[in-house]
């Protein structure tokens, strides 16, 4: 199956660029995680390793969007810190976080890069229109959206 998204690459200009790697496990898992938190959007933290620029994802926290919204989703701030707690005690790091968009493609929405608050973390999002799992990486910084090259391996 090939699952491979590859980033943006504006102008043809060819760049070695860092990438996200997520295994076949982790995506299908969070995949049907977020089609059981349906029609509410899910919402949760990505920890993992960081390496010359790669990054892979160990684990995804999946945390209660408080929002239990479609359009939106608000991460349980306990629930966030015990996420934090547990990714440093097992010496991770956090990559960023991913919600899932219930009814629309896998981008940052207007709202998504209105309220993106840390330049340091990526935000994967995964869209589940058409029943089918699509999930992508982004940057949002300051307003500005990059897709990350994402690879599920
Ligand atoms: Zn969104």
């Amino acid at each position: 199956m090939e699952l491979i998204q590859r980033g943006g690459n504006a102008g043809g200009r060819r760049e070695v660029r860092a990438m996200l790697k997520l295994s076949g496990q982790e995506f299908c898992r969070w995949a049907t995680h977020a089609a059981q938190a349906l029609p509410d959007e899910a919402c949760g933290l990505l920890a993992g390793e960081a390496h010359g620029g790669d990054a892979f994802v160990r684990k995804i926290f999946y945390l209660t969007n408080i929002d239990h919204s479609p359009a939106h989703f608000s991460m349980d701030p306990r629930e966030q810190l015990a996420a934090l707690k547990e990714l440093r005690a097992e010496g991770w790091q956090l990559l960023g976080n991913v919600h899932s968009h219930p009814e629309s493609p896998a981008r940052p929405s207007q709202e998504d890069i209105r309220l993106a608050y840390d330049p340091k973390l990526r935000y994967a999002i995964l869209s589940l229109v058409d029943g089918t799992p699509v999930i992508k990486s982004f940057w949002i910084r300051q307003g500005v959206v990059e897709e990350e090259e994402l690879r599920i391996e």
